[in-house]
């Protein structure tokens, strides 16, 4: 398989890595490591519901990371907060505003997290998988960046190269568990495979 040669932005050597899930940074992890360069993973994804796929995707993801030797930064399950940002947005498609408000929330806490413990380089698996769109993800990394001087959002192509050759080749070797639904409960909710058993959608508005 083709070779990808990886070198960050002013040339760091370290680079906070947010992950979403094992199948979808699996490659990209292997890739960094090859490449000689130091990810450390932050998993902050409060709109994965319900908190039983949560755990399940997150426990998936740390026992990759302890068999590679990556360090592993668990952020908050922030639910609430996540449904009070989407509100209004429950029926917007994959790929329209809710997943903006979505990108941005999460990379904003992954900002924040890269500026307190010192990395001057953050990046997400987020716009590998073709369901997403890049330029969104992108958006929302290089908004979040800019609140704090210095710090770079890298926008590197994981879809590149044979990235998404490599993705479900070291998905595949490493048995993960993958999910059939990008994560929150609307995504499962216009899942065709997962319709049946979707989980009640939480009144939000109830609670405030
Ligand atoms: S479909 Fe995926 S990216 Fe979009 S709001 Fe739901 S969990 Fe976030």
């Amino acid at each position: 398989m083709e070779e990808i040669i990886l070198s960050l932005p002013n040339t760091e050597r370290k680079v906070l890595l947010h992950c979403c899930c094992a199948p979808c940074s699996g490659g990209i992890i292997e890739t960094l490591l090859k490449a000689d360069i130091a990810p450390t993973i932050l998993f902050y994804n409060p709109n994965i519901h319900p908190q039983e796929e949560y755990e399940k995707r997150k426990e998936e993801l740390i026992r990759f990371a302890v068999k590679k030797n990556v360090p592993f930064a668990d952020s908050d399950y922030d639910l609430d907060t996540w449904f009070e940002r989407v509100k209004g947005l429950e029926d917007e498609p994959e790929r329209g505003a809710r997943c903006s408000v979505c990108f941005d929330m999460r990379l904003e806490r992954s900002a924040l997290f890269a500026h307190e413990n010192g990395f001057a380089v953050f990046t997400s698996n987020l716009g590998i998988s073709r369901f997403k769109d890049m330029d969104q993800v992108n958006a929302a990394g290089l908004h979040a960046a800019s609140r704090y001087p210095g710090l770079i959002y890298w926008t590197y192509n994981w879809r590149s190269g044979n990235g998404m050759t490599l993705m479900r080749q070291v998905a595949k070797n490493e048995n993960f568990y993958r999910q059939k639904y990008c994560g929150c409960v609307y995504s499962r909710r216009d899942t065709s495979s997962c319709k049946s058993d979707t989980p009640k959608i939480p009144d939000i508005a109830a609670k405030t």
